[in-house]
């Protein structure tokens, strides 16, 4: 594979650097490319919805998507290639991760024209925000066991249950919801899947306070929540396979690139930072921490660019993806480890004045253990590798092809 930009991929960047160079700031050395999401003000959503708009009113939003729906029918390696460039750029919280990486790709993917010409564009825009109601408190990696439900009536549904680790839930418009329509029939196959507006009468969001101090996270109740049958994606019972699609969406989204950022920051921290009145980049033992960083994160960087590979070959990204993050996630949490033995005594302390870097290292170290379980826990993302990468004897399923009102829920109240 050649690495360098075709002549094609080089004007496509300098078209992107320049729109950029005139519409953001470039980042300081040093400076983190956004704020956390997790703290996000009403200021800073609107923020990120007016730079969203921007983007979307100059062609640069959600750039692989067709034309008819805003998008500009980019390839994937030009969306990469828009990444590297927007990344060297101060932008606001990422608020819309979740509604452009996984709710609109399904829409895209499984919605009536109807429902992409009604959602889509808001969503690109930015004018609504989006969330992802999958988890329940005793569903999440085994997604397919939850227990919120949905019955019909007339044109209608009436939604029951609670859902829990719903990034954004607080200030998002929409959200993408599986419910189990039919107990009557094995796990996978009595699921569909809605779209839900948050401010219908019904629905309460409570915020979960996160280890780091953040509120990223919500649970989120419904109580005879009534959802019209036109907002139902896809057929009836047909929802399992649609939430494949969003997962999918989410593993390539959430995993490609972790890690990688990490270790270009750690080797600016210990350029800035002094061991025994020397940079600490100059001492024998830190280099060669940093060395097995960096190989990692080359490593990491290839196999992305391997996954990038059958995207833009026309494929869709595979189990391998699962790896980025599995790595990516560990390896993060390792720099940020690092990094925190370098800053000293300093480096147990999550105060901004006396931790190096303002505690962002601290920080990540707190957020990290989020990341190896959001999108797939470790165990999860090791299974999926084993069965469908390696092809290893599958996990065992002792509840396969059972009727989910026949599969023992646990002791009371569990
Ligand atoms: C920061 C963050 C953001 C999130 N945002 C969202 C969101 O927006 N929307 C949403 O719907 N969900 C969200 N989630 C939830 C996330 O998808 C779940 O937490 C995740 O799927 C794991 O499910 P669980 O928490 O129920 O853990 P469980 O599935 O109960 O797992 C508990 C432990 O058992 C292990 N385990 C489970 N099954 C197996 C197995 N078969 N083999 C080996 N080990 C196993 C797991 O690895 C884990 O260690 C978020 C989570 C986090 C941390």
């Amino acid at each position: 594979m050649d690495f360098n930009d075709t002549p094609e991929e080089a004007a496509f960047r300098a078209e992107a650097r320049s729109w950029l160079e005139a519409n953001a700031e470039p980042l300081a050395p040093g400076e983190s490319p956004r704020p956390s999401s997790e703290r996000t003000t009403p200021e800073e959503v609107k923020a990120a919805q007016a730079w969203q708009k921007k983007k979307a009113d100059a062609g640069w939003a959600c750039i692989t998507w067709p034309e008819q729906y805003g998008g500009r029918g980019a390839t994937p390696m030009q969306n990469v290639i828009w990444n590297e460039e927007q990344s060297k750029f101060r932008m606001p919280a990422d608020i819309f991760s979740i509604g452009i990486g996984m709710c609109g790709p399904t829409i895209l993917a499984h919605g009536t024209e109807e429902q992409r010409q009604r959602w889509i564009p808001k969503l690109l825009s930015g004018e609504e925000i989006w969330c992802q109601l999958f988890s329940e408190p005793s569903a999440g990696s085994d997604l397919a066991g939850l227990r919120s439900t949905a019955v019909r009536d007339g044109d209608e549904w009436i939604v029951n249950g609670q859902k829990i680790w719903t990034t954004g839930a607080h200030f998002c418009d929409w959200g993408i919801l599986v419910v189990r329509t039919d107990p009557t029939v094995a796990k996978h196959a009595g699921l569909s899947y809605f779209v839900v507006d948050m401010h219908s009468p019904g629905v309460e969001v409570r915020p979960i306070t996160q280890i780091n101090g953040g509120q990223g996270f919500n649970e989120v109740f419904f109580t005879d929540v009534r959802i019209p049958d036109d907002q139902r994606i896809s057929e009836v019972g047909n929802g399992w396979a649609v939430a494949i699609t969003t997962l999918m969406n989410e593993r390539q989204s959430i995993g490609s690139g972790m890690g990688i950022g990490a270790v270009e920051d750690l080797v600016g921290l210990a350029r800035d930072i002094e061991v025994d009145g020397a940079p600490a980049l100059e001492d024998r033992q830190v280099r060669e921490r940093i060395a097995d960083f960096v190989v990692k994160a080359r490593g990491l960087k290839y196999t992305s660019l391997r996954t990038l590979t059958a995207l833009s070959q026309g494929r869709p990204p595979g189990p391998e993806a699962s790896m980025g993050k599995l790595v990516g996630a560990v390896l993060q949490q390792e720099a940020a480890s690092f990094a925190m033995e370098l800053g000293g005594a300093s480096g147990a302390l999550l105060d901004e004045e006396a931790a190096v870097a303002g505690a962002a290292w601290q920080q990540r170290y707190l957020s990290i253990p989020g990341l190896r379980i959001a999108g797939g826990t470790d165990e999860v993302l090791r299974n999926i590798i084993a069965e469908r990468v390696l092809g290893l004897p599958p996990d065992a399923r002792a509840d396969k092809g059972i009727p989910f009102k026949d599969i023992p829920s646990g002791p009371p109240n569990a």
